[in-house]
């Protein structure tokens, strides 16, 4: 959230310090712009785990409601079931309060339209202008909208998940489950879902509690110590982590190894294709190259997008697309619903598993093997564009992608990427090989060819 450049949405709705950035006075003029650009419709309100979600809340339909708009208020859930909600309901949007991953002073704002995906760039753009030009309008004393409560969203987006699966094959396999919910939302709904599907579970963080005391919201390896060794000491066949809003997920295997977002997406495109041949598969440029491999493999074809959730999402919109997947563990299943969704992710991989009859270390097992490092490289935010020109410049002729900074594939299925960061003066590298050494001499040999360019654009 920039304030002084005019710009209230980022790459993933709004975000921002609460009561530094976030006011409760800002988030009602933020509802007054969101309501006048929904004309008196009607719209759903959730929100997450975070101490200030209910304030802010409280904040957005005060200003939904003072522009004319009717508001369901559907409490706490996760963000895909709220999600689910909009399109169940068939109302005109939703507004969802949640900051995701980030850490717990943070709050947000997530707008989102008819169909349960987030409203495109150009829709934030309008809301933007109403803000910034205060020109939002206010209903007369007789048309404030009014606000309803509305109970049962979670059981009908767990009703929803358990249609997209083979609900007896999986309950016959009874598998034990160790869920990671992040203090957060995924709690109120994942364990509900696996019981649903005939396992056992067992949840560690499963309290709900916005300070996020066990663990970072965001489901990094590193913050997943505690739910590998929870799977190996009680002999359970797969853990999974969730984010603080419960979209992504990160899955742990019965050996008790934490496995990246863009490896189980793979496992899961492969069956996805094997049903679905021919079909396009969405994933931004920062994914691994085995969702390539598989595609190929299966006869599928990538489309890679620029780094994002909602990038993922509006292409597979577009170009009706069926699977879309990110390597942070957003898993986007377009039968269901085209926005990343961990409790629909978690179905699909135990669906598999069931579907096989193996247990998920071998399945991944069975996907090609890449090693990735990443690295940084200081660069001025006003030499970004500069020297990703100069870098398109000196790589043409390899086989590149420039849809996000710029991806070159080598002919040993090793590659690299090199991308401004949206948010620190600096270019972010990652390095795929098929060795460990390659990958860290890839991103040695682009750090000093990056700082080189960037010496030279400075003159
Ligand atoms: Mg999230």
């Amino acid at each position: 959230m920039v304030l002084n450049s005019r710009r209230l949405f980022g790459t993933n709705g709004i975000r921002g310090i609460v009561n530094k950035e976030l006011t409760p006075e800002l988030t009602v003029k933020i509802g007054c712009a969101i309501g006048s650009f929904f004309q008196r419709g009607k719209l759903i309100v959730g929100h997450d785990a975070r101490t200030s979600s209910p304030m802010l809340a409280k904040a957005v339909i005060a200003g939904l409601n003072a522009t004319g708009c009717d508001v369901l208020f559907a409490g706490m859930a996760p963000t895909p079931a709220l999600q689910y909600a909009v399109k169940n309901h068939k109302v005109d949007g939703g507004v969802v309060i949640t900051a995701s991953h980030n850490p717990p002073e943070y709050n947000g704002i997530k707008v989102v339209w008819n169909d349960g995906i987030e409203i495109s760039r150009e829709q934030e753009i309008k809301i933007e202008e109403i803000f910034f030009q205060e020109v939002a309008h206010y209903a007369e004393w007789k048309n404030i909208g009014e606000e309803q409560t509305l109970t049962g969203i979670i059981d009908d987006y767990i009703g929803a998940i358990k249609r997209h699966v083979d609900v007896s094959r999986i309950a016959k396999k009874r598998y034990h489950v160790v869920v990671d919910a992040a203090n957060s939302v995924a709690a109120l709904a994942v364990p509900k879902l696996l019981r649903g599907l005939g396992c056992k579970v067992t949840t560690i963080n499963a309290n709900i509690d916005g300070t996020f005391p066990a663990r970072p919201p965001e489901p990094r390896p590193e913050n997943l110590i505690e739910l590998a060794r929870t799977v190996r000491a009680i002999n359970a066949d797969v853990g999974v982590a969730f984010d603080g809003d419960a979209d992504r997920s990160i899955f742990v295997d019965e050996t008790g190894e934490i496995h990246w977002g863009d490896k189980t997406f793979a496992l899961v495109e492969k069956f996805f294709l094997m049903k679905n041949p021919g079909e396009k598969i969405v994933s931004p440029i920062s994914s691994s190259t085995l969702v390539k491999d598989v595609a190929d493999a299966y006869g599928g074809e990538v489309v890679w997008t620029k780094v994002g959730s909602v990038t993922v999402s509006h292409t597979m919109k577009r170009l009706n697309a069926k699977l879309g997947g990110e390597e942070n563990g957003g898993i986007f299943y377009g039968p269901h619903l085209a926005v990343r969704d961990g409790g629909m992710a978690t179905a699909l991989i135990l669906d598999i598993m069931a579907y096989t009859n193996k247990s998920l270390s071998s399945l991944l097992g069975e996907l090609p093997k890449y090693f990735i490092e990443k690295g940084k490289v200081e660069c001025p935010n006003e030499l970004k564009e500069k020297v990703l020109e100069k870098i398109i410049e000196q790589t043409k002729g390899l086989n590149t992608s420039t849809v996000d900074g710029v991806k070159i594939w080598f002919e040993d299925k090793s590659s690299i990427l090199m991308r401004p960061s949206g948010t620190e003066p600096l270019y972010r590298l990652y390095a795929e090989a098929k060795t460990k050494e390659k990958a860290e001499a890839l991103i040695h040999e682009f750090s000093l060819k990056l700082k080189r360019i960037i010496d030279s654009v400075r003159g």
